[in-house]
Protein backbone atom coordinates (compact mmCIF):
# COMPACT_ATOMS: atom_id res chain seq x y z
CA UNK A 1 0.00 0.00 0.00
CA UNK A 2 1.25 3.37 -0.89
CA UNK A 3 0.93 5.94 1.55
CA UNK A 4 0.70 9.72 0.94
CA UNK A 5 3.24 11.81 2.22
CA UNK A 6 2.00 15.33 1.87
CA UNK A 7 -0.88 17.03 1.00
CA UNK A 8 -1.04 20.22 -0.89
CA UNK A 9 -3.43 22.81 -1.24
CA UNK A 10 -3.56 23.30 -4.93
CA UNK A 11 -3.18 26.39 -6.46
CA UNK A 12 -0.77 29.83 -5.72
CA UNK A 13 -2.82 32.91 -6.54
CA UNK A 14 -2.29 36.17 -5.60
CA UNK A 15 1.27 35.44 -3.59
CA UNK A 16 -0.21 32.67 -1.31
CA UNK A 17 -1.30 29.40 -1.10
CA UNK A 18 -5.08 28.81 -2.44
CA UNK A 19 -6.99 25.75 -1.16
CA UNK A 20 -9.02 24.21 -4.31
CA UNK A 21 -12.18 22.68 -4.55
CA UNK A 22 -11.78 20.00 -6.38
CA UNK A 23 -11.34 16.16 -6.52
CA UNK A 24 -7.30 15.41 -5.66
CA UNK A 25 -4.75 14.68 -8.14
CA UNK A 26 -2.72 11.87 -7.17
CA UNK A 27 1.30 12.92 -7.73
CA UNK A 28 3.34 9.17 -8.25
CA UNK A 29 6.82 8.57 -8.11
CA UNK A 30 7.28 7.07 -12.06
CA UNK A 31 10.42 5.16 -10.39
CA UNK A 32 8.45 2.78 -8.26
CA UNK A 33 5.13 3.58 -8.65
CA UNK A 34 4.14 4.64 -5.33
CA UNK A 35 1.91 7.70 -4.69
CA UNK A 36 3.73 9.93 -2.45
CA UNK A 37 1.25 12.78 -2.50
CA UNK A 38 -2.02 14.76 -3.06
CA UNK A 39 -2.97 18.13 -4.47
CA UNK A 40 -6.44 19.68 -4.62
CA UNK A 41 -7.59 20.42 -8.41
CA UNK A 42 -8.76 23.75 -9.03
CA UNK A 43 -12.28 23.92 -10.47
CA UNK A 44 -13.43 26.76 -12.69
CA UNK A 45 -14.08 29.01 -9.72
CA UNK A 46 -10.39 28.21 -8.62
CA UNK A 47 -9.53 29.23 -11.65
CA UNK A 48 -11.39 32.24 -11.50
CA UNK A 49 -10.06 33.87 -9.05
CA UNK A 50 -6.65 33.03 -10.45
CA UNK A 51 -7.13 35.26 -13.54
CA UNK A 52 -9.13 37.65 -11.38
CA UNK A 53 -5.93 38.17 -9.17
CA UNK A 54 -3.49 38.77 -12.13
CA UNK A 55 -6.02 41.15 -14.04
CA UNK A 56 -6.05 43.01 -10.82
CA UNK A 57 -2.33 43.10 -10.28
CA UNK A 58 -1.08 43.56 -14.25
CA UNK A 59 -1.87 46.82 -14.46
CA UNK A 60 0.34 48.42 -11.98
CA UNK A 61 2.95 45.90 -13.37
CA UNK A 62 2.69 46.82 -16.90
CA UNK A 63 3.29 50.38 -15.78
CA UNK A 64 6.49 49.87 -14.15
CA UNK A 65 9.63 50.47 -16.38
CA UNK A 66 10.30 47.90 -18.34
CA UNK A 67 13.54 47.53 -17.01
CA UNK A 68 12.29 47.38 -13.45
CA UNK A 69 9.97 44.88 -14.35
CA UNK A 70 13.19 43.06 -15.56
CA UNK A 71 15.25 43.75 -12.07
CA UNK A 72 12.86 42.13 -10.35
CA UNK A 73 12.44 39.36 -12.22
CA UNK A 74 16.01 38.48 -12.13
CA UNK A 75 16.19 39.15 -8.00
CA UNK A 76 13.30 36.63 -8.20
CA UNK A 77 14.94 34.08 -10.29
CA UNK A 78 17.97 34.16 -8.19
CA UNK A 79 16.15 33.59 -5.13
CA UNK A 80 14.70 30.39 -7.18
CA UNK A 81 18.32 29.45 -8.10
CA UNK A 82 19.28 29.59 -4.26
CA UNK A 83 16.74 27.05 -3.72
CA UNK A 84 18.17 24.26 -6.94
CA UNK A 85 18.77 21.80 -3.57
CA UNK A 86 15.23 21.45 -2.68
CA UNK A 87 13.94 21.68 -6.07
CA UNK A 88 15.72 19.17 -7.79
CA UNK A 89 15.22 15.90 -6.10
CA UNK A 90 11.30 17.01 -6.04
CA UNK A 91 11.37 17.49 -9.58
CA UNK A 92 13.20 14.18 -10.30
CA UNK A 93 10.23 12.45 -7.72
CA UNK A 94 7.67 13.60 -9.17
CA UNK A 95 9.16 13.46 -13.28
CA UNK A 96 11.25 10.53 -12.96
CA UNK A 97 14.36 11.95 -14.74
CA UNK A 98 17.89 11.75 -13.10
CA UNK A 99 19.20 13.85 -10.42
CA UNK A 100 21.84 15.32 -13.07
CA UNK A 101 18.79 16.29 -15.72
CA UNK A 102 16.84 17.90 -13.28
CA UNK A 103 19.43 20.24 -12.68
CA UNK A 104 20.09 20.83 -16.24
CA UNK A 105 16.49 20.99 -16.55
CA UNK A 106 16.21 23.79 -13.63
CA UNK A 107 19.06 25.69 -14.02
CA UNK A 108 18.04 26.01 -17.48
CA UNK A 109 14.75 27.04 -16.87
CA UNK A 110 16.42 30.31 -14.37
CA UNK A 111 18.81 30.97 -17.81
CA UNK A 112 15.90 31.61 -19.33
CA UNK A 113 14.44 33.59 -16.86
CA UNK A 114 17.89 36.16 -17.15
CA UNK A 115 18.11 35.75 -20.71
CA UNK A 116 14.68 38.06 -21.02
CA UNK A 117 15.79 40.10 -18.05
CA UNK A 118 18.81 40.68 -19.68
CA UNK A 119 16.87 41.90 -23.14
CA UNK A 120 14.67 43.97 -21.01
CA UNK A 121 17.50 46.25 -20.83
CA UNK A 122 18.21 46.90 -24.73
CA UNK A 123 14.22 46.58 -26.29
CA UNK A 124 14.04 49.37 -28.42
CA UNK A 125 11.02 50.27 -31.11
CA UNK A 126 10.44 51.12 -34.38
CA UNK A 127 10.55 55.31 -35.20
CA UNK A 128 9.97 56.97 -38.84
CA UNK A 129 10.75 60.73 -38.61
CA UNK A 130 9.39 61.59 -42.27
CA UNK A 131 6.24 59.95 -43.10
CA UNK A 132 5.36 63.57 -44.39
CA UNK A 133 6.60 66.80 -43.65
CA UNK A 134 6.37 67.47 -39.72
CA UNK A 135 5.02 64.47 -39.51
CA UNK A 136 6.80 61.43 -37.35
CA UNK A 137 5.42 57.66 -36.40
CA UNK A 138 6.77 55.37 -33.90
CA UNK A 139 4.83 51.86 -32.70
CA UNK A 140 3.61 51.21 -29.68
CA UNK A 141 4.28 47.62 -28.06
CA UNK A 142 1.57 47.34 -25.21
CA UNK A 143 1.20 43.70 -23.37
CA UNK A 144 -1.97 41.71 -24.01
CA UNK A 145 -3.12 41.68 -20.37
CA UNK A 146 -3.24 38.34 -18.97
CA UNK A 147 -1.48 35.35 -20.01
CA UNK A 148 -2.34 31.49 -19.63
CA UNK A 149 0.21 29.55 -19.78
CA UNK A 150 -0.39 25.18 -19.94
CA UNK A 151 2.49 23.32 -19.33
CA UNK A 152 2.85 19.36 -20.13
CA UNK A 153 5.10 16.96 -17.56
CA UNK A 154 8.43 16.19 -19.65
CA UNK A 155 9.75 19.45 -18.79
CA UNK A 156 7.79 21.11 -16.24
CA UNK A 157 10.20 24.06 -15.48
CA UNK A 158 11.77 24.91 -18.60
CA UNK A 159 8.67 25.14 -20.86
CA UNK A 160 7.26 27.33 -17.90
CA UNK A 161 10.45 29.49 -17.95
CA UNK A 162 10.03 30.07 -21.80
CA UNK A 163 6.25 31.34 -21.54
CA UNK A 164 6.32 33.16 -18.46
CA UNK A 165 9.80 35.16 -18.62
CA UNK A 166 8.64 36.89 -21.72
CA UNK A 167 5.48 37.45 -21.06
CA UNK A 168 6.83 39.25 -17.78
CA UNK A 169 9.13 41.41 -19.26
CA UNK A 170 6.40 42.52 -21.42
CA UNK A 171 4.41 43.78 -19.09
CA UNK A 172 1.43 40.62 -19.30
CA UNK A 173 0.46 38.75 -15.86
CA UNK A 174 0.41 34.79 -15.92
CA UNK A 175 -1.94 31.98 -14.82
CA UNK A 176 -0.44 28.80 -15.66
CA UNK A 177 -1.51 24.97 -15.30
CA UNK A 178 1.33 22.42 -14.91
CA UNK A 179 0.69 18.88 -16.22
CA UNK A 180 -1.85 16.76 -13.46
CA UNK A 181 1.13 14.59 -12.57
CA UNK A 182 3.98 17.34 -12.11
CA UNK A 183 2.11 20.21 -9.80
CA UNK A 184 4.62 20.50 -7.18
CA UNK A 185 7.90 21.56 -8.72
CA UNK A 186 6.00 24.58 -9.95
CA UNK A 187 3.95 25.25 -7.45
CA UNK A 188 7.21 25.57 -4.92
CA UNK A 189 9.07 27.51 -8.01
CA UNK A 190 6.06 29.86 -7.65
CA UNK A 191 6.49 30.45 -4.47
CA UNK A 192 10.02 30.73 -4.35
CA UNK A 193 9.76 33.51 -6.83
CA UNK A 194 6.47 35.65 -4.76
CA UNK A 195 9.24 34.78 -1.81
CA UNK A 196 12.07 36.71 -3.68
CA UNK A 197 10.28 40.12 -4.82
CA UNK A 198 7.92 39.16 -7.66
CA UNK A 199 4.71 41.03 -6.74
CA UNK A 200 1.75 39.22 -5.29
CA UNK A 201 -0.68 38.55 -8.17
CA UNK A 202 1.72 38.58 -11.39
CA UNK A 203 2.40 35.08 -11.69
CA UNK A 204 -0.15 32.56 -10.59
CA UNK A 205 -0.68 28.47 -10.58
CA UNK A 206 -3.29 26.54 -11.00
CA UNK A 207 -3.48 22.48 -10.79
CA UNK A 208 -5.86 20.05 -12.19
CA UNK A 209 -6.89 17.81 -15.40
CA UNK A 210 -6.61 19.71 -18.70
CA UNK A 211 -10.55 19.05 -19.26
CA UNK A 212 -11.39 20.76 -15.96
CA UNK A 213 -8.78 23.42 -14.91
CA UNK A 214 -6.84 23.68 -18.76
CA UNK A 215 -10.16 24.34 -20.38
CA UNK A 216 -11.60 27.11 -17.84
CA UNK A 217 -8.39 28.94 -18.39
CA UNK A 218 -8.35 28.58 -22.43
CA UNK A 219 -12.24 29.88 -22.28
CA UNK A 220 -12.22 32.35 -19.19
CA UNK A 221 -13.20 35.66 -21.09
CA UNK A 222 -10.42 37.88 -19.44
CA UNK A 223 -7.54 35.68 -20.72
CA UNK A 224 -6.08 37.33 -23.93
CA UNK A 225 -3.52 34.36 -24.79
CA UNK A 226 -2.87 31.09 -24.75
CA UNK A 227 0.90 29.87 -24.19
CA UNK A 228 0.60 26.03 -25.04
CA UNK A 229 3.37 23.48 -24.97
CA UNK A 230 1.94 20.15 -25.42
CA UNK A 231 0.61 17.54 -27.92
CA UNK A 232 -1.13 18.27 -31.44
CA UNK A 233 -4.49 17.30 -30.92
CA UNK A 234 -5.03 18.99 -27.67
CA UNK A 235 -3.30 21.82 -29.38
CA UNK A 236 -5.90 22.11 -32.03
CA UNK A 237 -8.78 21.98 -29.62
CA UNK A 238 -7.29 24.91 -27.24
CA UNK A 239 -6.69 26.77 -30.97
CA UNK A 240 -10.16 26.34 -32.12
CA UNK A 241 -11.79 27.06 -28.32
CA UNK A 242 -9.08 30.01 -28.57
CA UNK A 243 -11.45 31.56 -31.62
CA UNK A 244 -14.17 32.44 -29.49
CA UNK A 245 -12.83 36.08 -28.50
CA UNK A 246 -10.30 36.52 -31.10
CA UNK A 247 -7.28 35.00 -28.25
CA UNK A 248 -4.56 35.11 -29.36
CA UNK A 249 -2.20 31.41 -28.69
CA UNK A 250 1.49 29.86 -29.26
CA UNK A 251 1.20 26.51 -30.25
CA UNK A 252 4.53 24.47 -28.99
CA UNK A 253 3.43 20.67 -30.10
CA UNK A 254 4.30 16.95 -30.95
CA UNK A 255 7.02 16.09 -33.16
CA UNK A 256 9.11 13.47 -34.99
CA UNK A 257 12.44 14.83 -35.61
CA UNK A 258 14.56 13.26 -38.39
CA UNK A 259 18.21 12.93 -38.59
CA UNK A 260 19.73 12.84 -42.09
CA UNK A 261 23.48 11.23 -42.01
CA UNK A 262 25.24 11.37 -45.04
CA UNK A 263 27.99 9.01 -46.12
CA UNK A 264 30.98 11.33 -45.44
CA UNK A 265 29.65 12.26 -41.69
CA UNK A 266 31.47 12.11 -38.58
CA UNK A 267 29.97 9.04 -37.49
CA UNK A 268 31.68 8.51 -34.06
CA UNK A 269 29.96 11.94 -33.21
CA UNK A 270 26.95 11.31 -35.03
CA UNK A 271 25.96 7.94 -33.51
CA UNK A 272 26.53 9.93 -30.15
CA UNK A 273 24.34 12.78 -30.83
CA UNK A 274 21.49 9.91 -31.88
CA UNK A 275 22.18 8.04 -28.81
CA UNK A 276 21.88 11.01 -26.29
CA UNK A 277 19.26 13.01 -28.13
CA UNK A 278 16.74 9.89 -28.46
CA UNK A 279 17.55 8.42 -25.10
CA UNK A 280 17.97 11.90 -23.18
CA UNK A 281 15.77 12.28 -20.20
CA UNK A 282 13.89 8.95 -21.45
CA UNK A 283 12.99 9.94 -25.08
CA UNK A 284 10.15 12.09 -23.76
CA UNK A 285 11.21 15.42 -25.21
CA UNK A 286 9.65 17.33 -28.29
CA UNK A 287 12.83 18.07 -29.63
CA UNK A 288 14.34 14.77 -29.83
CA UNK A 289 16.24 12.77 -32.71
CA UNK A 290 12.72 10.33 -33.55
CA UNK A 291 13.65 9.41 -36.57
CA UNK A 292 17.45 8.67 -38.16
CA UNK A 293 17.95 8.38 -41.96
CA UNK A 294 21.38 6.90 -42.61
CA UNK A 295 22.99 6.57 -45.77
CA UNK A 296 23.40 2.54 -47.15
CA UNK A 297 27.20 2.78 -47.02
CA UNK A 298 27.81 3.72 -43.28
CA UNK A 299 24.47 2.39 -42.09
CA UNK A 300 25.89 -0.80 -40.71
CA UNK A 301 28.53 0.89 -38.96
CA UNK A 302 26.35 3.62 -37.49
CA UNK A 303 23.17 1.04 -36.49
CA UNK A 304 25.98 -1.19 -34.73
CA UNK A 305 27.54 1.65 -32.64
CA UNK A 306 23.76 3.22 -31.75
CA UNK A 307 22.92 -0.04 -30.20
CA UNK A 308 25.89 -0.55 -28.65
CA UNK A 309 25.31 2.48 -26.99
CA UNK A 310 22.12 1.88 -26.47
CA UNK A 311 22.88 -1.71 -24.36
CA UNK A 312 25.55 0.50 -22.45
CA UNK A 313 22.94 2.89 -21.01
CA UNK A 314 21.90 2.36 -16.82
CA UNK A 315 19.14 2.20 -16.78
CA UNK A 316 17.50 2.81 -12.84
CA UNK A 317 15.99 5.30 -10.50
CA UNK A 318 16.58 9.07 -11.24
CA UNK A 319 17.73 9.17 -8.00
CA UNK A 320 20.46 6.42 -7.77
CA UNK A 321 24.24 7.03 -8.12
CA UNK A 322 25.16 6.76 -11.69
CA UNK A 323 21.63 6.33 -13.47
CA UNK A 324 22.13 7.74 -17.11
CA UNK A 325 18.04 7.00 -18.28
CA UNK A 326 15.23 7.18 -15.55
CA UNK A 327 11.69 5.41 -15.99
CA UNK A 328 9.10 6.67 -18.42
CA UNK A 329 6.77 9.04 -16.59
CA UNK A 330 3.64 7.03 -16.31
CA UNK A 331 2.43 3.76 -17.19
CA UNK A 332 -0.05 4.95 -19.79
CA UNK A 333 3.00 6.56 -21.65
CA UNK A 334 5.09 2.78 -21.15
CA UNK A 335 2.31 0.79 -22.61
CA UNK A 336 1.94 3.83 -25.69
CA UNK A 337 5.59 3.53 -27.20
CA UNK A 338 5.35 -0.06 -26.58
CA UNK A 339 2.30 -0.45 -28.25
CA UNK A 340 4.38 1.18 -31.42
CA UNK A 341 7.11 -0.48 -30.86
CA UNK A 342 5.66 -3.77 -31.11
CA UNK A 343 3.48 -3.16 -33.82
CA UNK A 344 6.28 -1.61 -35.95
CA UNK A 345 8.10 -4.83 -35.31
CA UNK A 346 5.00 -7.11 -36.36
CA UNK A 347 4.81 -5.13 -39.36
CA UNK A 348 8.83 -5.68 -40.54
CA UNK A 349 10.74 -3.80 -38.36
CA UNK A 350 14.30 -5.74 -37.32
CA UNK A 351 14.39 -5.04 -33.07
CA UNK A 352 17.43 -4.67 -32.61
CA UNK A 353 18.19 -4.07 -28.77
CA UNK A 354 15.07 -3.26 -26.10
CA UNK A 355 11.49 -3.52 -27.24
CA UNK A 356 10.37 -4.16 -23.06
CA UNK A 357 11.06 -3.54 -19.64
CA UNK A 358 14.41 -3.72 -18.51
CA UNK A 359 15.04 -7.00 -16.75
CA UNK A 360 16.67 -5.86 -13.43
CA UNK A 361 14.09 -6.98 -10.51
CA UNK A 362 14.47 -3.98 -8.63
CA UNK A 363 12.89 -1.48 -11.49
CA UNK A 364 9.77 -3.68 -11.38
CA UNK A 365 7.30 -1.62 -9.89
CA UNK A 366 8.19 1.25 -11.94
CA UNK A 367 7.64 2.25 -15.47
CA UNK A 368 11.06 1.92 -16.80
CA UNK A 369 11.63 0.76 -21.05
CA UNK A 370 14.79 -0.63 -21.84
CA UNK A 371 16.76 1.77 -24.87
CA UNK A 372 15.36 0.59 -27.84
CA UNK A 373 16.32 0.49 -31.17
CA UNK A 374 14.53 -1.26 -34.96
CA UNK A 375 15.99 -0.41 -38.09
CA UNK A 376 13.88 -0.40 -40.95
CA UNK A 377 10.60 -0.75 -39.76
CA UNK A 378 7.76 0.06 -42.91
CA UNK A 379 7.30 3.69 -44.15
CA UNK A 380 3.81 3.48 -43.12
CA UNK A 381 4.62 1.73 -39.65
CA UNK A 382 3.68 3.39 -35.93
CA UNK A 383 7.13 4.79 -35.49
CA UNK A 384 7.71 6.04 -38.85
CA UNK A 385 4.53 8.55 -38.97
CA UNK A 386 3.42 8.96 -35.12
CA UNK A 387 5.30 10.53 -32.88
CA UNK A 388 7.19 8.42 -30.47
CA UNK A 389 7.46 9.89 -26.94
CA UNK A 390 9.56 7.29 -25.29
CA UNK A 391 13.26 5.84 -25.83
CA UNK A 392 12.77 4.00 -28.90
CA UNK A 393 14.73 5.16 -32.07
CA UNK A 394 14.15 3.67 -35.88
CA UNK A 395 16.65 4.01 -38.50
CA UNK A 396 16.37 3.58 -42.00
CA UNK A 397 18.56 3.17 -44.62
CA UNK A 398 18.54 5.79 -47.66
CA UNK A 399 20.58 5.94 -50.91
CA UNK A 400 21.05 9.38 -51.14
CA UNK A 401 20.23 13.22 -49.86
CA UNK A 402 16.81 13.37 -52.16
CA UNK A 403 15.43 10.47 -50.35
CA UNK A 404 16.39 11.37 -47.05
CA UNK A 405 15.09 15.15 -47.39
CA UNK A 406 11.77 13.32 -48.98
CA UNK A 407 11.69 10.71 -46.41
CA UNK A 408 12.03 13.38 -43.74
CA UNK A 409 9.47 15.54 -44.96
CA UNK A 410 6.83 13.11 -45.34
CA UNK A 411 5.60 13.41 -41.90
CA UNK A 412 2.53 15.89 -40.29
CA UNK A 413 5.20 16.87 -37.98
CA UNK A 414 7.90 19.88 -38.96
CA UNK A 415 9.90 20.63 -35.08
CA UNK A 416 13.24 19.80 -35.33
CA UNK A 417 15.42 18.27 -37.67
CA UNK A 418 19.42 17.64 -37.88
CA UNK A 419 22.15 16.85 -40.77
CA UNK A 420 25.31 15.31 -39.99
CA UNK A 421 27.64 16.05 -43.58
CA UNK A 422 31.22 17.27 -43.69
CA UNK A 423 29.83 18.67 -47.53
CA UNK A 424 28.67 22.42 -47.32
CA UNK A 425 26.50 22.36 -50.50
CA UNK A 426 24.55 19.19 -48.70
CA UNK A 427 24.67 20.58 -45.15
CA UNK A 428 23.35 24.23 -46.54
CA UNK A 429 20.27 22.00 -49.03
CA UNK A 430 19.38 20.37 -46.33
CA UNK A 431 18.68 23.84 -44.12
CA UNK A 432 16.92 24.78 -47.28
CA UNK A 433 14.89 21.99 -48.04
CA UNK A 434 14.00 20.29 -44.47
CA UNK A 435 10.60 21.51 -43.39
CA UNK A 436 11.12 22.22 -39.62
CA UNK A 437 11.63 25.10 -36.80
CA UNK A 438 15.00 24.17 -36.54
CA UNK A 439 17.83 22.90 -38.57
CA UNK A 440 21.36 21.53 -36.81
CA UNK A 441 24.22 20.67 -38.46
CA UNK A 442 26.64 18.36 -36.78
CA UNK A 443 25.20 19.29 -33.97
CA UNK A 444 23.69 18.03 -30.87
CA UNK A 445 19.72 18.94 -30.43
CA UNK A 446 20.18 21.77 -28.08
CA UNK A 447 17.98 24.67 -27.69
CA UNK A 448 19.65 28.23 -27.28
CA UNK A 449 17.76 31.25 -25.93
CA UNK A 450 19.08 33.41 -28.60
CA UNK A 451 17.19 32.02 -31.44
CA UNK A 452 13.48 31.83 -31.90
CA UNK A 453 11.77 28.57 -32.21
CA UNK A 454 8.56 26.83 -33.09
CA UNK A 455 7.68 24.47 -35.11
CA UNK A 456 6.22 24.13 -38.83
CA UNK A 457 3.20 22.45 -39.95
CA UNK A 458 1.30 20.47 -36.93
CA UNK A 459 4.35 20.61 -34.80
CA UNK A 460 2.18 24.26 -33.91
CA UNK A 461 1.87 27.82 -34.60
CA UNK A 462 4.41 30.55 -33.21
CA UNK A 463 7.81 31.55 -31.50
CA UNK A 464 9.25 30.55 -28.13
CA UNK A 465 12.67 31.90 -27.71
CA UNK A 466 14.55 34.88 -29.22
CA UNK A 467 13.73 38.47 -29.32
CA UNK A 468 10.85 36.72 -31.26
CA UNK A 469 9.16 36.18 -28.59
CA UNK A 470 8.19 39.43 -27.33
CA UNK A 471 5.80 39.36 -30.33
CA UNK A 472 3.67 36.92 -29.32
CA UNK A 473 3.12 38.69 -25.78
CA UNK A 474 2.60 42.21 -27.07
CA UNK A 475 0.57 43.90 -29.19
CA UNK A 476 1.80 46.69 -32.00
CA UNK A 477 0.32 49.89 -32.46
CA UNK A 478 1.40 52.47 -35.44
CA UNK A 479 1.11 56.31 -33.64
CA UNK A 480 1.33 58.81 -35.79
CA UNK A 481 2.57 62.66 -34.25
CA UNK A 482 0.90 65.35 -36.13
CA UNK A 483 2.65 68.50 -37.15
CA UNK A 484 1.02 71.37 -35.32
P1 LIG B 1 -1.11 16.99 -23.44
O1 LIG B 1 -1.49 17.79 -24.63
O2 LIG B 1 -1.92 15.83 -23.10
O3 LIG B 1 -1.06 17.92 -22.12
C1 LIG B 1 -0.33 19.11 -22.06
C2 LIG B 1 -1.00 20.06 -21.07
O4 LIG B 1 -2.29 20.40 -21.58
C3 LIG B 1 -1.23 19.48 -19.69
O5 LIG B 1 -1.05 20.50 -18.72
C4 LIG B 1 -2.69 19.06 -19.74
O6 LIG B 1 -3.30 18.99 -18.48
C5 LIG B 1 -3.28 20.17 -20.59
N1 LIG B 1 -4.53 19.84 -21.27
C6 LIG B 1 -4.97 18.61 -21.67
N2 LIG B 1 -6.19 18.73 -22.24
C7 LIG B 1 -6.52 20.04 -22.23
C8 LIG B 1 -7.65 20.79 -22.68
N3 LIG B 1 -8.68 20.20 -23.28
N4 LIG B 1 -7.66 22.13 -22.50
C9 LIG B 1 -6.61 22.75 -21.92
N5 LIG B 1 -5.52 22.10 -21.46
C10 LIG B 1 -5.47 20.75 -21.62
O7 LIG B 1 0.42 16.61 -23.70
P2 LIG B 1 1.30 15.55 -22.92
O8 LIG B 1 1.02 14.21 -23.47
O9 LIG B 1 1.19 15.77 -21.46
O10 LIG B 1 2.76 16.03 -23.38
C11 LIG B 1 3.47 15.45 -24.38
C12 LIG B 1 3.29 16.19 -25.70
O11 LIG B 1 3.83 17.50 -25.58
C13 LIG B 1 4.05 15.55 -26.83
O12 LIG B 1 3.26 15.53 -27.99
C14 LIG B 1 5.25 16.47 -27.01
O13 LIG B 1 5.84 16.45 -28.28
C15 LIG B 1 4.64 17.78 -26.71
N6 LIG B 1 5.69 18.76 -26.39
C16 LIG B 1 5.96 19.76 -27.28
C17 LIG B 1 6.98 20.65 -27.01
C18 LIG B 1 7.32 21.77 -27.97
O14 LIG B 1 8.00 22.69 -27.57
N7 LIG B 1 6.86 21.72 -29.21
C19 LIG B 1 7.71 20.55 -25.82
C20 LIG B 1 7.42 19.51 -24.94
C21 LIG B 1 6.39 18.62 -25.23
Amino acid sequence: MSTVETTYAGSFIAGAQHRNAGDSLEVVNPADGRRFAEVAAASAADVDAAVQAAHKAQRTWSELAVSKRGEILGRAAHHVEEHLDELIPLLTREQGKTLRDSKIEITKAIDTLMHYVGLSKSLRGAHTPNLDPGVEGYVLRRPLGVVGAIVPWNFPTTLLANKLAPALVAGNAVVAKPAATTPLTTLRFAELLAEGGLPEGVFNVVTGQGSVAGEALVTHEKIRKIAFTGSTPVGERIMAQAARGTKRVTLELGGSDPMIICDDADLAAASSAASMGRFYNCGQACLAIKRVYVFESVADEMIESVVAKAKRLKVGRGDADGTQMGPMHTEAQRAEVAGQVSRSVDAGGDLRTGGGPPEDADLADGFFYAPTVVTDPPHDSAMAVEEVFGPALPIWRVKDLDEAIERANASQFGLGSSVWTRDLKRAREAATRIEAGYTWINSRTKVYDELPFGGWKSSGYGKEHGEEAFDFYTETKSVVLGAS
